[in-house]
C-alpha cells in the first residue's frame, strides 16, 4: 500500500510507493561524465574565468595566477546580474523587478576532479569555510536578501561543468521555498514553543530507523517524507538558524560528517547525479529561536515528470527507513 507523507517544513506531501521499487541497484545512474578535453576550472586555466572574487591560496602566490586551493570566480553566464538598482515596478496585474544579484562559482580544487570526497577533510573544511566567507561578504550589500549555495553533480542534476565546484545566487527576494519553511518553522515554534527541527533531531535519534550517520555535532538522516530515493539531510544537533555563524570547528565537523555521507552515495549507488542545497536564514535577520539550518542532499535516480510538475507531489519509491539502512552499511 502506497503511503502519503507530510514533511512538516517544506509542507510538502510525497507518495512512498515502495512497490514501485527496486532493490538500489535497480536505480541506475546516468554514467558519470568524463573528464574534458580541457577544463576551464584547472590550476594553470586561471584566465579563462573571470577575475577572482576571493581564494584561499599558499603564500606568495598572486591572484589569478596558480597556487590556489580553492577559487571563487563569477559565473560567466550569470542568472542575475551584480551591477544596477532593483528598480522594481508593476506591469498591469504583475510585478517586475530587474535581474539585481550575485552569481559566483566555488571552485573547490584545483585538480580536474568531479568530487571532493577524494580531498583530504582539511581541504573540504576551506570549501566549506570559503561558503561562510561568501555568504558573510554578500549580506553586506542590502539588496541582497538571500543567499542559496548549492551543487550541482551530474548532468542530469543540472551540471554543465565537470570539475567540482559548487555555487552562490544571491536574490533580491527571499525564495518561495525559504518562506514557506520559514513560516513552517515559526508557526511550530508559535504552537508548542520549541524548534521544529531540533525536535526532529531528537525523534530521529530517539526511534534511530532513518539515522545514516551521527558525528556528535551534525546529524545525517533520511528525513521522514523524502521527495527521493535517498535523499538525505545533514543537520547541526544544536540549534542555530544561521549556517555562517559558526568558528573553525564546527565546518571542521560538516566537512567530515559531509564527505562521508556524499562517500556513502558514491560507493552505495555507483556516482549518482545529486544536488545538495544549504537552507541558511535570510540575510540581515538576526539568529532566531525557530529557524534552524540544514543541508539536504537530493540524488537524482528517479525523473521528475508531469505528475511532480503538476501536483508538487513527490512519488518516491524507497521508504527512508530503507534507505538510511541501506547507506549505513555501506562500508568507507
Ligand atoms: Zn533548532
Amino acid at each position: 500500500m502506497p503511503e502519503l507523507r507530510k514533511d512538516p517544513i517544506s509542507q510538502r506531501w510525497v507518495i512512498i510507493a515502495s512497490e514501485r521499487a527496486t532493490r538500489p541497484s535497480d536505480l541506475k545512474p546516468d554514467d558519470p561524465p568524463p573528464a574534458p578535453a580541457f577544463d576551464p576550472f584547472a590550476e594553470g586555466n586561471e584566465d579563462k574565468t573571470p577575475p577572482e572574487i576571493a581564494s584561499f591560496r599558499a603564500a606568495g602566490t598572486y591572484a589569478n595566477k596558480p597556487g590556489w586551493r580553492v577559487r571563487v570566480v563569477p559565473n560567466k553566464f550569470p542568472a542575475l546580474q551584480i551591477e544596477g538598482g532593483l528598480d522594481k515596478r508593476g506591469d498591469g496585474i504583475y510585478d517586475r523587478m530587474r535581474g539585481i544579484g550575485a552569481h559566483e562559482v566555488i571552485i573547490e580544487t584545483p585538480k580536474t576532479i568531479n568530487t571532493f570526497t577524494g580531498l583530504p577533510d582539511a581541504h573540504v573544511h576551506e570549501i566549506l569555510w570559503m561558503y561562510r566567507e561568501r555568504l558573510l561578504d554578500l549580506q553586506r550589500d542590502g539588496r541582497f536578501k538571500y543567499g542559496m549555495l548549492f551543487k550541482n553533480v551530474g548532468r542530469s542534476a543540472g551540471a554543465t561543468l565537470y570539475h567540482s565546484h559548487s555555487q552562490l545566487i544571491a536574490t533580491p527576494t527571499v525564495p518561495q521555498t525559504m518562506q514557506i519553511k520559514l513560516q513552517a518553522c515559526q508557526d511550530y515554534f508559535d504552537f508548542r514553543g520549541r524548534c521544529l527541527v531540533c525536535d526532529m533531531v531528537a525523534q530521529e535519534t530517539e526511534q534511530n530507523e532513518r539515522v545514516v550517520m551521527d558525528s556528535g555535532q551534525f546529524l545525517a538522516f533520511a528525513p521522514y517524507a523524502p521527495r527521493f530515493p535517498f535523499e538525505t539531510w545533514l543537520v547541526p544537533k544544536f540549534h542555530s538558524s544561521h549556517f555562517e555563524h559558526h568558528d573553525r570547528t564546527v565546518y571542521e565537523e560538516l566537512a567530515f560528517i559531509l564527505k562521508r555521507t556524499l562517500l556513502k552515495l558514491e560507493k552505495g549507488l555507483n556516482t549518482p547525479p545529486y544536488n545538495y542545497m544549504i537552507f541558511t536564514s535570510p540575510f540581515h535577520t538576526p539568529p532566531s529561536e525557530h529557524y534552524h539550518w540544514h543541508l539536504e542532499i537530493t540524488p537524482r535516480l528517479t525523473p521528475v515528470a508531469g505528475f511532480e510538475w503538476g501536483t508538487g507531489f513527490y512519488i518516491n519509491p524507497v521508504p527512508p527507513e530503507d534507505a538510511a539502512e541501506y547507506l549505513r552499511n555501506v562500508k568507507l
